[in-house]
């Protein structure tokens, strides 16, 4: 495939945003190579500017769930756009789509509206430190919750159980407050919590965890978690930003069976405009200004046209009861595929699956937390990456990230996308 516009409009972007991208991933860096511009995308396609199609399996990073411009969530923005695009005063429809969200999702009794999953998680920290008058929180290595201070954190070296920051401009008296645990290591967190007496808020997790590629929470370690956190005095927060709304109606709390304390949104909930939340039961939210004394606010946020587009998406998704059973047929479908290939071609691989999400780790061993990961062969991701693309499929440029499925799949573009596998290793 040709890429000669995509790679004039990165030159001229270079010139006036650092990195020529607004979000690092875009950039390639992990993959090599020229981003892609996008022209257009609808349904499963993407259509990039020098009119190559595409198969997409980011789906804008999760909330293309339903496919591209999708049509009842485009025609609510429109309709909306007509009657003013901002207020910064109250508006009927934030109240819509709030108690569609609370009649959706188990446990929450009020939700709070913001401007991404970013906002959503930093604002649900602040929330659980006001509320039991603690500092310290919990993070799980490889786990991201956007990029607000208190979690560009990694862990800290040798007998100090407090993090260091991962990146400059994070302050060491943030970092102290950060604790690290590994994913699925319920003794890990025990041990935090035993050098840590009273001092914890929080402990903040993906529940199915899909930005170290997609990895699964192993059998009890959610409800481990829930009974430590019972024992302790301490917030279980689950930051569904890319599993609400997309593993089952109420997200991975439903589909675990496990109660959060405070739960984070954003990605689906937002139907591709910018829209985060977090939600929890009236004891917590009535904490929040201005009931309460914990701060938060936003101009921007319950906006009209990212409530319209929201409200589209989740309606469609609540009154659509084989939804999430599609979409996880659709996976498994692709999933069988491409385990099928990679194993008659003897290439190493091991595939994490939960739902909709997936993800290809070329690893040897079985992948359930960062290190594990992150001893996945990144050449032939490499490989398989660019290959992919050359055949028509975009999936992220980058091993640590997980596929969205979208139901605008069809089974001959699932089919087409193992065919695409066996001819990047074939
Ligand atoms: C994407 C993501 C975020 C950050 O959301 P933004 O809208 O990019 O700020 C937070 N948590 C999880 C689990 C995510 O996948």
């Amino acid at each position: 495939m040709i890429y000669k516009r995509s790679s004039s409009l990165f030159l001229e972007a270079e010139k006036v945003i650092p990195g020529g991208v607004n979000s690092p991933v875009r950039a390639f860096k992990a993959v090599g190579g020229t981003p892609i511009f996008v022209e257009k995308a609808k349904g499963a396609y993407l259509y990039d500017e020098d009119g190559n199609q595409l198969i997409d399996y980011i789906n804008s990073w999760g909330p293309m769930i339903l496919g591209h411009a999708f049509k009842p969530v485009v025609d609510a923005v429109i309709e909306k756009a007509k009657k003013g695009t901002s207020f910064g005063m109250p508006t009927e429809i934030e109240t819509k789509i709030a108690e569609l969200a609370v009649s959706m999702v188990p446990n929450i009794d009020k939700i709070r509206f913001v401007n991404s999953g970013t906002e959503a998680c930093m604002s649900a920290v602040r929330l659980a430190r006001g509320f039991t008058n603690k500092d310290k929180i919990i993070k799980f290595a490889g786990c991201y919750h956007g990029h607000s201070d208190s979690f560009l954190i990694q862990a800290g070296s040798g007998a100090v159980t407090f993090g260091s920051p991962n990146s400059p401009g994070v302050t060491k008296g943030t970092a102290k407050d950060t604790l690290l645990a590994k994913y699925n290591d319920l003794d890990n967190v025990k041990a935090l919590i035993e050098a840590n007496k009273n001092e914890i808020a929080c402990i903040i997790i993906e529940p199915v965890a899909g930005n170290m590629g997609c990895i699964p929470p192993k059998k009890g370690f959610l409800e481990g978690l829930r009974t430590l956190c019972d024992a302790n005095d301490i917030l279980l927060i689950f930051d569904e930003v890319m599993t609400g709304f997309r593993l089952a109606k109420g997200g991975a709390q439903e589909l675990y069976n496990i109660k959060a304390d405070i739960v984070c949104f954003g990605k689906v909930i937002g139907g591709g405009l910018p829209v985060g939340a977090f939600a929890a039961r009236n004891e917590i939210m009535n904490y929040l200004a201005p009931l309460g004394p914990v701060y938060q606010a936003g101009t921007l946020s319950g906006n009209p046209l990212a409530m319209a587009a929201g409200l589209a998406m989740l309606t469609t998704l609540n009154t659509d009861t084989e939804v999430f059973n599609r979409l996880a047929q659709k996976t498994e479908y692709l999933h069988k595929g491409i385990a099928k290939v990679l194993n008659k071609l003897n290439i190493t691989h091991t595939i994490n699956r939960v739902g909709s999400m997936i993800s290809v780790h070329f690893s040897e061993t079985e992948v359930v937390d960062f290190d594990t990961a992150a001893k996945g062969n990144n050449n032939t991701f490499k490989n398989f990456f660019h290959g992919m693309l050359n055949n028509g499929v975009y999936i992220a440029p980058s091993a640590f990230e997980t596929w969205f499925i979208t139901d605008a799949l069809t089974y001959e573009d699932l089919d087409n996308t193992i065919l695409a596998c066996e001819n990047v290793f074939k």
